[in-house]
C-alpha cells in the first residue's frame, strides 16, 4: 500500500481536527478529479512503520478528533488487506477516536453480497469499522461547492453504524441514514 501524504490537523475532510491519510490506488478515474498524481498505486511511497508512527503520534493528541482516509481510493483493492491491518491497529489503540472514509465505490456496491470477491468482502469488513463514508465517484456536472463534505451531490455523508444496523438487521441495504453534524 502506498500514500501520498499524511496532513494534520485538517478540517476540511471530516468534523473536527483531523489527521488525514492520502492513499495511492484509485480505478474510478472521474472526470475533474482533484487528485489524478493518486490513480496509480505505484505513485507516491510506500506505508511503512514511520508513517503508522507518525499517524499514532497525531491521533495520542486530545485536539485530534480521529482519522480520515481519503485519496485515491482507500478501497481500491491493492489496499484493502494492509489497510484493514492498519485500522484494526488504530481502533484498538485510540478506540475514541473517529473514522471517516471517502470513496469512490458507492454504498450499494459495498454492500452487494453478490459480489463475493476477496477485495469486496474486505471494503466491507473495513466500512464496519468506520464512523462515517462519503461514498461514490466525483460526477462533474453535478459538482457543488455548497456541499460540506464533498464535491458532487450524488456524493452521501453517511453515517455508517447507524445505516449498518438496516442491513443487519432488516436486511435493507439500500436504506442509509445521513451523517448529521
Ligand atoms: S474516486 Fe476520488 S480519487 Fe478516484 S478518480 Fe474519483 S474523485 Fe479522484
Amino acid at each position: 500500500m502506498n500514500y501520498h501524504n499524511i496532513t494534520y490537523p485538517d478540517q476540511n475532510n471530516g468534523d473536527g481536527l483531523r489527521v488525514v491519510l492520502w492513499l495511492s490506488g484509485c480505478s474510478h478515474h472521474c472526470d475533474g478529479c482533484q487528485n489524478p498524481q493518486t490513480w496509480a498505486t505505484n505513485s507516491g511511497i510506500k506505508f511503512d512503520d514511520n508513517a503508522k508512527h507518525e499517524i499514532f503520534e497525531q491521533l495520542k493528541k486530545e485536539y485530534i478528533s480521529g482519522i480520515t482516509f481519503s485519496g485515491g481510493d482507500p478501497l481500491h483493492k491493492d489496499n484493502v488487506d494492509e489497510l484493514y491491518e492498519v485500522i484494526l491497529d488504530i481502533t484498538s489503540k485510540f478506540p475514541e477516536k473517529t473514522l471517516w472514509l471517502y470513496t469512490g465505490y458507492t454504498w450499494d456496491e459495498i454492500w452487494d453480497f453478490s459480489n463475493k470477491s476477496h477485495e469486496n468482502i474486505m471494503r466491507r469488513q473495513i466500512v464496519s469499522f468506520c464512523d462515517v463514508l462519503v461514498d461514490g465517484e466525483y460526477v462533474k456536472q453535478l459538482r457543488d461547492t455548497s456541499l460540506h463534505w464533498c464535491g458532487s451531490s450524488n456524493q452521501r455523508v453517511i453515517d455508517v453504524q447507524k445505516s449498518i444496523k438496516y442491513i443487519g438487521l432488516h436486511q435493507q441495504k439500500h436504506k442509509i441514514v445521513l451523517w448529521n453534524s
